[in-house]
């Protein structure tokens, strides 16, 4: 374990329904892993008056201290949201490069379909022939139509409004039998490429094979980002907690 840099920072003042209380943020750095958190008027019972943790948005509405600028405060929240867990990133530099950190984020409807009562049907009866020939002694024979049905499966899910592979099998309901929504919205982040060319869980990179989400890759700090962070004016004022 390497040595941990922290810093507190006073960036500005919050509006809140309550007062105007003072904002603060915690700048932590370690073994190459950056964590920012921060707390809009901190009491001593634990509380806050506003909010805590990933309050970037908060902050960046704030009004400077006197020894920040708003240009200052604007250039800490855009470091804050761009670099805080830099060592817990699902992808690898090519990736963020190619765009998938964004196309990750985009939304895909998903929809589950039901076999139609009538396919359902026409493949419980030829399980139902097949069984009685058993029974009987009889070769089964199935008809073409029957082997088609035997093969159609329970359900299938499809992405942003495309239609199963054979739409003439299936129908769509907007509930389940326990009445859970049978569309619902995933981000590529979550869809598995396996499951879908769409989603991005999973897939590998094009220049380093690397998996997008199979672990932890951790992105660099640039240095110039490091020192800038650590060169800030300390809090003139000592939080209840940060
Ligand atoms: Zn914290
Ligand atoms: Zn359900
Ligand atoms: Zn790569």
């Amino acid at each position: 374990m390497g040595k941990t840099m922290v810093k507190v920072v006073n960036p500005c003042v919050c509006s809140t329904y309550h007062a105007d209380v003072y904002a603060y943020a915690k700048i932590e750095y370690e073994d190459g892993g950056l964590s920012i958190c921060g707390v809009v008027g901190p009491k001593r019972n634990g509380d806050c008056t506003g909010s805590a943790g990933q309050c970037v948005d908060e902050i960046r509405n704030g009004k400077p201290t006197e020894d920040w600028t708003n240009e200052m405060l604007q250039k800490f929240c855009d470091i804050w949201e761009r670099w805080h867990l830099n060592d817990m990133r699902p992808y690898c530099k090519h990736q963020r490069e190619l765009g998938w950190v964004e196309q990750s984020q985009e939304k895909v409807k998903v929809m589950k379909w039901d076999r139609t009562k009538e396919t359902w049907e026409k493949a419980r009866a030829a399980e139902k022939r097949a069984v009685e020939c058993l029974k009987k002694g009889k070769t089964f024979v199935p008809t073409p139509e029957e082997t088609i049905y035997a093969n159609v499966s329970y359900g299938v899910t499809t992405y942003n409004d495309e239609l199963p592979e054979h739409p003439e099998f299936y129908e769509f309901k907007e509930r389940d039998c326990l009445g859970h929504s049978n569309v619902e919205y995933k981000t590529r982040g979550w869809i598995s490429h396996k499951e879908h060319p769409l989603g991005i869980l999973g897939k590998p990179c094009p220049v380093c094979g690397y998996e997008y989400g199979s672990s932890w890759i951790k992105e660099e700090v640039p240095q110039d980002v490091i020192d800038w962070l650590f060169s800030l004016p300390e809090s003139r004022t000592k939080p209840a907690w940060v």
